[in-house]
């Protein structure tokens, strides 16, 4: 490029226009080019080199490249960077051009798809065991509709919410991007803004009936205006992205908010369900129970622990199925090994779909479908097949003719590149069969005039060689040439290079034209099988997508099975009523963590009912609070995905809404104020917990002083055991709180135990009933390894302190007679409204000064001031 608007610098501008915020591949033969602030920030991004090429407006022009060959790995950083590639390549040879536009004229080039983290089809850019999902959402009149797919399997899904659950909704769909109307001013951060128009009801329904060739959506499930709008505004999206070829998108899903159990953001980062606190996989739930032996179970895995259940049938559905593979163990152990064996379905068919499938892609749809027809027959002999198994046992037959069409015309192992070609089956297509045996007999004929040509020139080194530039050709050591160069020799002098010399020959170009003549018929003829059998595989991929979700879902019951066999696990009993009673409950992230230590896992119980709700637990740090408090929320999440729990027995009522809640010190990663952040949340599950749902609040209070602590860790225990009246546990260090159990009935008291120990702290993890005797906090100081000294000092100290309390009745003196929560509040909103009333009866322009002093004092006398 040089400086003012050459044409490619025109071009190039125009094409940048068009690529918006997303950085823009510029196609240059073997490269993809960056330039000016794009060229910036892909070469820190990726860590290569910046350079300049030619000027522009007097200015270098910054430049950095990726060659096109290894364009995925740095395709893969970029967008887990947070970048969107628009990809522009050349649309025409420059042989092209030149017949166009003459031998100046500049290759045409075009945007020919963006890509971007919700729309990634390439195995090489996607995680193997999680979905990737591309969710769109806007407002309707007062409700949130959200539509959400995931493109490498088509799967989609509409639903709608209140506008305040929308957060919580889209952490549960966890999508890698979201798209949003512009000006929708609730719409979350970083999503991305598109055209309003795009979010339009009627054009949402249009394009599903089209996409899908119905006249209604009716069979597909109800769907509402927001929903439809929602699918309009992500279609629109992916119709921008793809450049008009829609990705696979599989008839939609109608999902109703409350057919699964609630859960917000901070309750799925807390409980650490797919990542752990520290990011990633390791430590996490799902890490800890996964024993899915393909991607896709993986990542139904993921779905089903983001979305457990709340009909009890669909649950008992799933338990059965569980149950049953884990009873027959022989039979889990063949199925587990011929599911193993099985390429990913769900992902090839989405690669083909979109386009971008290679000839290995129909061989993986070949060999997967074979695969479920052989698990199928395999499952459809026995006895006694759980429902589920039974529906989903169609699902996966049904593509005998696909699967021998594809037998037939593919090689057992084809390749991802087709421009090679060697991938439809010989004995598949005569006429192909014909060209290949062409194309081999001069391969011969070459390989027989390589020795002809040594023979007659008596040049031992020859070599007839090929190249992408010359094609076939002569090579001999410079110090051999000259026979070849003699005149009448039949040779041609080509190129002369360092040390040899290069020919050409009569009857090697007749040969060489031969082959290219003949590879160039057979690649044509490839290349149309090669579009037959795609469409062949797009016309059932409604039925493919089934077969891969029910191959999936039988992974994540024999996973679950495995599990549950190797640790000990039990089938969980979900009940319709509102106890929650867990023997013997264990925390599978913690307990192998421990196993791994050789240390053993002390299980515990917990007993929730109506009339006892509450637990408040206390004890000393470390003693195993928390761990207790998140595996009874995690034996729940597990029970309503339909999986089994670490427990000797679980009875659980069935919980609509889960929240888990942890004291401000341990969240310090976070940027608010840690413990705003603690009290926005605690505020949240104030408004929203009911009867039915169960929360966990971990050291609630602890992110301030310890007088605010304790104050709001009392009034939140006691709203949530007078308003709320949800299942509770409730760790806490505040003794002080133990006095709440005079005035809630259905408030009681326990405590993880520990003992001292000649001198030392023992915790035994062992939770008993009754309030904790004493905090143990320097023992554990002790334990922690602070020094002698300095303990010998807090024991002075804290003698002095306690004496104190014995004197004054201690922190929460005095709060024996403060009335409950709701009488407190009611008393203090009907004084107020006396004081408003009498207030609003005033009438100040007719009041004489020394009137008005005396109804000011009177006011104060009445607001006890
Ligand atoms: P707390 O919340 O009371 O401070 P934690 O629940 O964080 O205590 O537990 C601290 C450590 O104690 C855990 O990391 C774990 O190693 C161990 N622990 C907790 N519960 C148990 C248990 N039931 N059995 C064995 N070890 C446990």
């Amino acid at each position: 490029m040089t400086s003012g608007a050459t044409p490619m610098m025109a071009q190039y501008l125009a094409l940048r226009e068009e690529a918006g915020d997303c950085l823009l591949f510029y196609r240059m033969g073997d490269f993809f080019e960056l330039f000016f602030e794009d060229a910036r920030t892909a070469s820190t991004i990726l860590d290569i080199a910046l350079t300049t090429r030619g000027e522009h407006l007097g200015q270098p022009i910054p430049m950095c490249g990726v060659p096109v060959h290894a364009a995925e790995s740095y395709l893969a950083r970029l967008i887990k960077a947070g970048c969107r590639v628009a990809i522009a390549e050349q649309v025409e040879t420059p042989a092209e051009a030149k017949k166009r536009g003459g031998s100046k004229a500049l290759v045409a080039r075009d945007i020919v798809r963006f890509v971007t983290a919700g729309t990634l089809t390439e195995e090489a850019l996607l995680e193997p065991r999680r979905a990737n999902v591309l969710a769109a959402a806007c407002e309707l009149r007062g409700s949130v509709g959200i539509a959400a797919c995931d493109i490498s399997t088509g799967r989609m899904a509409l639903e709608e919410c209140a506008p305040e659950r929308l957060a919580a909704a889209l952490a549960r769909l966890g999508a890698s991007e979201l798209v949003v109307p512009e000006g929708w001013e609730a719409g979350p951060e970083g999503a991305i803004r598109r055209g309003a128009h795009e979010f339009s009801a009627d054009g949402g329904e249009a394009r599903l009936k089209g996409i899908h060739g119905v006249a209604t959506l009716d069979g597909f499930g109800a769907f509402t205006r927001s929903m439809l709008a929602a699918a309009g505004g992500l279609i629109a999206y992916l119709d921008h992205v793809g450049r008009g070829a829609l990705p696979l998108l599989l008839p939609p899903e109608a999902r109703a908010g409350d057919a699964v159990l609630a859960m917000d953001e901070a309750t799925r980062a807390s409980l650490e369900i797919l990542e752990a606190a520290q990011g990633g996989r390791r430590g996490s739930l799902i890490d800890a129970i996964d024993r899915c032996v393909t991607g896709a179970g993986a990542r139904q895995l993921a779905e089903d622990l983001s979305a457990p259940l709340m009909s009890r049938a669909a649950i008992a559905e799933r338990l059965e199925l569980v149950e049953w593979l884990h009873r027959h163990a022989l039979l889990r152990e063949d199925l587990r090994a011929a599911l193993r064996a099985l390429p990913d379905v769900g992902r090839a068919l989405g690669r083909v779909v979109a386009g971008r499938g290679s000839p290995r892609d129909l061989g993986q749809l070949r060999d997967g479908l074979a695969g479920a027809r052989r698990v199928g027959d395999r499952l459809a002999d026995l006895e006694g097949v759980p429902v589920l198994l039974e529906r989903l046992l169609p699902d996966l037959a049904g593509h005998g003719a696909l699967v021998d069409h594809f037998e037939r015309a593919l090689v057992p192992a084809p390749p991802t590149e087709r421009g090679q070609g060697g991938y439809i089956a010989s004995g598949y297509d005569a006429a192909l069969d014909e060209l290949r045996v062409m194309s081999g007999n001069a391969r011969r004929a070459i390989a027989a005039l390589e020795a002809k040509y040594r023979d007659e020139t008596g040049v031992a080194a020859l070599k007839i060689k090929h190249n992408n530039v010359l094609g076939y050709f002569i090579e001999v050591p410079q110090r051999h040439a000259d026979r070849l160069l003699e005149a009448e020799s039949g040779f041609s002098h080509r190129q002369t290079m360092a040390g040899a010399m290069r020919f050409n020959a009569l009857a090697l170009h007749e040969e060489a034209a031969r082959i290219t003549e003949a590879g160039a018929h057979a690649l044509a003829a490839e290349e149309s099988h090669f579009e037959a059998l795609v469409a062949e595989a797009v016309a059932s991929r409604q039925a493919i997508a089934l077969t891969a979700a029910a191959l999936a879902r039988i992974d994540v019951a024999a996973g679950q099975a495995e599990r549950a066999a190797e640790g000990n696990w039990t089938r969980p009993q979900v009940v319709d009523g509102l106890s929650l009673e867990i023997e013997g409950g264990r925390h599978p992230v913690v307990e192998a963590a421990l196993k791994a230590q050789g240390e053993r896992f002390v299980a515990n119980d917990c007993r929730l009912a109506s009339h006892d709700r509450l637990w408040l637990i206390g004890g000393p740090n470390m003693g195993g609070k928390s761990t207790f408090l998140r595996q009874n929320a995690l034996i729940v999440l597990l029970a309503q995905a339909g999986g089994f729990v670490p427990a000797r027995s679980a009875r659980i009522g069935l919980v609509d809404r889960l929240f888990s809640r942890v004291g401000a010190s341990d969240n310090l990663a976070r940027g608010r104020s840690t413990f705003m952040v603690e009290m926005v949340e605690t505020a949240a599950i104030l408004a929203q917990a009911t009867e039915r749902s169960f929360v966990i609040l971990d050291e609630v209070g602890r992110g301030t002083s310890t007088y605010d602590g304790l104050a709001l860790a009392w009034a939140v225990a006691e709203a949530v055991h007078e308003t709320n009246r949800c299942r509770c546990l409730f760790a806490t260090h505040y003794h002080e709180l133990a006095r709440l159990a005079e005035t809630c009935e259905a408030l009681s008291l326990h405590h993880v135990r520990a003992r001292e120990w000649k001198g030392d702290l023992v915790l035994l993890h062992e939770l008993a009933d009754g309030p904790a005797d004493r905090s143990y906090g320097l023992a554990v100081a002790r334990l922690a390894g602070v020094p002698p000294k300095v303990i010998s000092r807090a024991k002075s100290v804290l003698d002095k302190l306690e004496k104190g309390r014995a004197e004054t009745g201690g922190l929460a003196a005095g709060l024996g007679d403060l009335p409950l929560f709701v009488a407190a509040q009611e008393a203090r909103e009907e004084a107020c409204d006396t004081l408003r009333d009498t207030l609003r009866a005033l009438d100040v322009d007719a009041l004489s000064p020394r009137d008005a002093l005396e109804i000011l004092y009177d006011l104060k006398r009445e607001a006890g001031a």
